[in-house]
Order: structure tokens, then sequence, then C-alpha cells
């Protein structure tokens, strides 16, 4: 069967189960320009990240077999059209693609493949420890459903931080030990080293400059990695030098330093060029050479826990979780959002930090800029919207 296979740009896992297909001597196509992109206002680092580092990627890998649709001016919902030339023009007869991260991005390629009469292959993505029937599977029958006991779940399937079946430490979490105030803090955190982008990413930048030019944010700061091997260096540096105080000072914040003691590591770990659970590993091999529990504990959980249990909820509830607004709010965003002008300080560093980087860290979102949507009844569509724009993740 003539095969073409998917490549978006946030599927940059080296275990792809595409590039095992292209054993199987498939067409790879390295497609960027998804309808997701020109829906809303994304912050430009982030479209400048994603575009580069599937670039990189395509370098790196070199494949014969292979084409690349770059993004470009007039392609705002185009992927369908783009996407259904390209399939007629070569007929092919089936499509495989790793499950895409978006709701929206699945459900056109499904009404795509059943008009054009083709065949649809979805792979799971690798990116997740846990697949999405994996989480229903789990989720079935529950009452309520707790990340608590689905991390406990994957702690015990995987052997995560477990000796003689029982969670090392004696406990299961260290939450109470990670809430350390930054009066606290006797020393600055260390220096990050700077990225420097190299010509292929100012070439990015030129084009996330022609296409989304309004778009938030600005390029000047853009500082990082686009290649797996400069990711895994961050994930070094962290493991390095920021991981011991990452615990104690999870939830502080500190009007001089966005991201203190976290890892910054979430867009490499979400377009894949870090795995999620060599990056779990990793953190288990500090504790066992001396990094203190609270930290390497509260860290696996954010990635083995948090992250795919939100992930599970979403496949589990959408496309009805979108459009959910318990309160019945209607305010839109207010400005600040955009601009960071307000009196309110937390607010207006959270938004300073959110435009200069495209990152804060998870207090400031869900602390500072979450509690205020909601208590000013801000409808949740619109916060959803934000949040999905202006972060690299
Ligand atoms: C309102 C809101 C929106 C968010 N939107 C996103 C998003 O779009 N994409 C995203 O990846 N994360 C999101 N998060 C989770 C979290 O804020 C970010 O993953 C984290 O701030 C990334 O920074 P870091 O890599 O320095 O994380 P660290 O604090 O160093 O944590 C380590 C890793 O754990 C994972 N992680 C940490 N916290 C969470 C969490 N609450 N949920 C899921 N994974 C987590 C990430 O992979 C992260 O890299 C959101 C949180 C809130 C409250």
């Amino acid at each position: 069967m003539k095969t073409l296979g998917l490549i978006f740009p946030d599927q940059l896992s080296k275990n792809n189960p595409i590039f095992d297909s292209t054993k199987r001597d498939i067409q790879v196509l390295y497609f960027e320009p998804l309808d997701i992109y020109f829906d809303q206002n994304h912050h430009k680092q982030k479209l400048a990240f994603l575009f580069s580092s599937l670039r990189h990627f395509i370098k790196e890998l070199n494949l014969k077999n292979s084409d690349h649709v770059p993004v470009t001016k007039g392609q705002k919902n185009g992927m369908t059209d783009l996407l259904s030339d390209y399939i007629r023009l070569n007929n092919y007869e089936v499509l495989e693609v790793v499950h895409p991260s978006d709701h929206k991005t699945l459900t056109q390629l499904t009404l795509l493949t059943s008009k054009l009469g083709i065949a649809l292959k979805v792979h799971d993505d690798p990116k997740f420890i846990s697949s999405a029937d994996e989480f229903k599977n789990w989720a079935e029958g529950k009452k309520s459903l707790v990340q608590e006991f689905f991390y406990r779940w994957l702690r015990k399937k995987y052997n995560i931080l477990i000796e003689d079946e029982k969670p090392v430490g004696g406990e299961w979490n260290f939450d109470s030990k990670n809430r350390v105030s930054i009066n606290k803090l006797n020393e600055d955190p260390p220096e990050r080293e700077k990225i420097k982008p190299d010509a292929l990413s100012v070439d990015v930048m030129v084009d996330v400059e022609n296409v989304f030019g309004k778009n938030f944010g600005d390029l000047e700061n853009f500082n990082w990695s686009v290649t797996r091997e400069d990711a895994e260096k961050k994930a070094n540096e962290f493991f390095n030098s920021l991981i011991n105080n990452f615990g104690p000072f999870q939830d502080a914040m500190d009007a001089g330093n966005p991201t203190l003691f976290h890892s910054l590591l979430s867009p490499y770990i979400n377009v894949g060029l870090l795995d999620p659970m060599k990056i779990i590993v990793k953190a288990e091999k500090k504790y066992y050479e001396g990094a203190p529990l609270n930290s390497v504990e509260g860290f696996i959980r954010q990635i083995l826990g948090w992250r795919e249990f939100i992930r599970g909820i979403y496949w589990l509830k959408m496309p009805d979780y979108k459009s959910l607004n318990f309160f019945e709010n209607t305010r839109k965003l207010p400005e600040l959002f955009w601009t960071g002008e307000t009196r309110m300080q937390c607010v207006a560093k959270a938004v300073e930090s959110t435009k200069e980087l495209g990152y804060s860290h998870h207090i400031h979102r869900l602390m500072v800029t979450g509690n205020f949507a909601l208590l000013s009844e801000i409808d949740p569509r619109y916060v959803c919207e934000w949040y999905l724009g202006v972060y690299l993740d």
C-alpha cells in the first residue's frame, strides 16, 4: 500500500513510529502549517521554537524519501487542502501519523482521509508514557479521577522510586516540604547558559515575522534549544545545578527571577526532543547519588503524575471539555493579559516573563494569572486560549 507518513513540528521523538515505518520505504512529509497555529495568537517564540526544532530535525535525519511543507503566508485554514492535494497528486492509499496533540487536528485528519477514501493509521504518541486508551481504562468506573492515585499507579507500574514494593522514604508524596518561602533562599539561583540562535533558527525567525508578525511576544530574547543535543545539555544543567533546590522552592515566587530552580524542560519534552521516561530515570538516579528526596519525588510527580494525568483527562473529556463553563462566566480577557500593565505587581510580573520568555512557572500560571482570571469571572474559553498561545509548552 502506498503510504504517506506525516510528521508535525511537535512530533520529533527519536522513537517516532513513523521512522520505524521508513524501513518499509514510505514517503515522509514534514508538515508545518497546521490550522491550529493560525487559529489564534501564539507567542512568536513558540512558533519559532516549533519550526526551528522541526527544521533542525529534518537536517539531522537527512532522509531521502521526504518532503517538507514550510509555513508561508496565506495558509490560514489551508491544512486540509494542502494535504489533500499532496495525497491526490501522489496517489497515497494510507496516511500514517502519530496521535496529534490536539483534538482539532485529529478530527481534521479523520475527516480528510474518510473523504479521500484512504486509510488513516494513528500511532500512540511516544512523548507520553501512558496512552490515552490506558488512561481511559484506568478511569473506567471511578467516581472521581484523582491525579495522586494515577501517579501512584504509574510509579508502581514502572517501579519508580519503589523499594520492596513500597515508596522510597515511606511516603508517596513529599509536597509538605516543598513550600519554602523565597525569604529563606540564601543564594542566587545559578546563571543558566545562554543559547545563541544559529543561521537556521534566524531564517525561521524571519519566516515567523513574515507570517505571524502581529503575534504576541518578540524574538529578541529567544533563548531555547532547538536540537536534541542542546535540549539534553539543558537537562544536564538542571540535574547538575538546580534540582537540589527545585523541591523546597518549587512554589516560591521572586519578582527578580521568574525561573528560580525550575527545569524549563517542558517545551523539549512536549515536542519529543527529550523523552519523559529518560528524564524521570535520570532524576531517580540523582536521588541515589544524594539529591534530596523531596526535590526528586516532586520533580518526578510533575512529569509522571501531572503531565500524564492532564493529558489523559484531555482525551477522555474532549471535545465537550473545551466548552465547559461551570460558573457561567462571560467576561472577556482584559488587555492587561497582553500588556502586563496593571498595578497588581504579581500579575504584571507574571505577564512580563510570559511576554519576554514565553515562560512562567506553575505558580504564576495557577495562583496568579489563573486565580485572577477565576476571580474576575472571565469566560474559560478565553483563558484556555491565552494559556495555549502564550507559553512555549
Ligand atoms: C493554567 C496552567 C496552564 C498550563 N499549561 C501548560 C501547557 O500548556 N503545557 C505544559 O506542558 N504545561 C502546562 N502547565 C503545567 C506547568 O505549569 C508547566 O508544565 C511548567 O510550568 C513548565 O515549566 P518547567 O519545565 O520549568 O516545569 P518544572 O516545574 O521544572 O516541572 C518539570 C516538568 O513537569 C511537567 N509539569 C510540571 N507541572 C506540570 C503540571 N501542572 N501539569 C503538567 N505537567 C507539568 C512539565 O513537563 C515540566 O517540564 C500549565 C499549568 C497551569 C497551572
